[in-house]
């Protein structure tokens, strides 16, 4: 598929793309925040969109947190965001186990943090593993056995900082020996802005290790698998044609948006410059770009 050559965000095209939609995605780290730190101009562009009855919704790949310390993140920046709008790849990961009719009785591994315990605990899922694996360690000794839960059905991975040898060991293991065990990835995101200034580590790294140990591939819920779309769909009947996906990642947010068939918008105050954006070895361009959100708001008049 080709798609043409983006268009910087105009007055003239701005105004197109907000008649022409009812709905905004938004990406959240690089667009709305990096880290902690809020982007400059978006409460005022949110509350601008809002009050001209565009629906907002939310949509991260970062599985740290589940959709309510989201809304809890939002409300500590002075946004007011609600539960229902905001789709974390945390609550992907449940939902997919949840849609799949995966067995209650059946346990989830988490190579992850909180914000998957989190969901699956709401969906009626047990989750173990987690953060307080990261205390453990492995005795690597002759004659003994490393012993895993043979109720483990599905292991979720997502990012980490508490990752481990005790961790990589058990996810293994599960996948390898227990029959039928699922392997989901939440997100396969190279690196993320785990503080304002600097990038880290995401959970691609963490998926990869057990990819290579295992030699399996994960079923990726979050951007840009269609799962979270299609998730999101249900829940709000607005066409995706009416929709435009604002993102700073071209292989995770643009791709996403353009899989479904939104109109898409990247900007540039996440990892992407207009360099990359340009480059003859990329063949993904949005149909817009602008610096950052708030683009939007400077842009149209009213
Ligand atoms: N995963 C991790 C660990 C991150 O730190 C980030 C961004 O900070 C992301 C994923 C990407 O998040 P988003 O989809 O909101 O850009
Ligand atoms: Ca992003």
């Amino acid at each position: 598929e080709t798609h043409n050559a983006s268009q910087l965000l105009s007055p003239h095209n701005a105004r197109n793309l907000f008649d022409s939609v009812d709905a905004f995605l938004f990406d959240c780290d690089g667009v709305i925040w990096k880290g902690d730190s809020l982007i400059d101009g978006v409460p005022e562009t949110l509350e601008m969109l809002r009050s001209k009855g565009k629906k907002l919704v939310f949509v991260t790949n970062n599985s740290t947190k589940s959709t309510r310390q989201y809304a809890n993140k939002f409300s500590s920046l002075g946004i007011t965001v609600t539960e229902d709008e905001i789709f974390s790849s945390s609550l992907a990961a449940a939902m997919f186990l949840k849609v799949n009719g995966f067995p209650r009785e059946k346990k989830v591994y988490v190579l992850g943090e909180e914000g998957i315990l989190e969901e699956l605990e709401l969906a009626g899922f047990t989750g173990v593993g987690g953060p307080e694996d990261g205390t453990k360690t492995v005795q690597l000794k002759p004659n003994s056995l490393f012993e895993h839960d043979k109720s483990v059905g599905a292991v979720v991975v997502g990012l980490d900082q508490y990752v481990n040898y005790y961790k990589l060991q058990y996810g293994t293991l599960c996948i390898r020996e227990n029959p039928g065990c699922l392997f989901i990835g939440t997100n396969r995101d190279a690196v993320g802005h785990m503080t304002d200034l600097q990038e880290w580590p995401g959970a691609g790294c963490m998926v990869a290790a057990i990819c290579g140990s295992t030699q399996k591939e994960p079923i990726v819920v979050g951007k840009p698998s269609t799962f979270m779309m299609d998730f999101l769909l249900q829940k709000f009947l607005i066409s995706t044609t009416r929709m435009c996906m604002v993102g700073d990642r071209l292989d995770t947010d643009i791709l996403f948006g353009q899989n479904a068939g939104c109109k898409t918008l990247l900007v540039f105050s996440g990892v992407t410059t207009q360099s990359t954006l340009e480059d003859p070895s990329n063949d993904i361009r949005p149909d817009y770009y602008t610096s950052k959100v708030s683009g939007v708001l400077n842009l149209l008049e009213f």
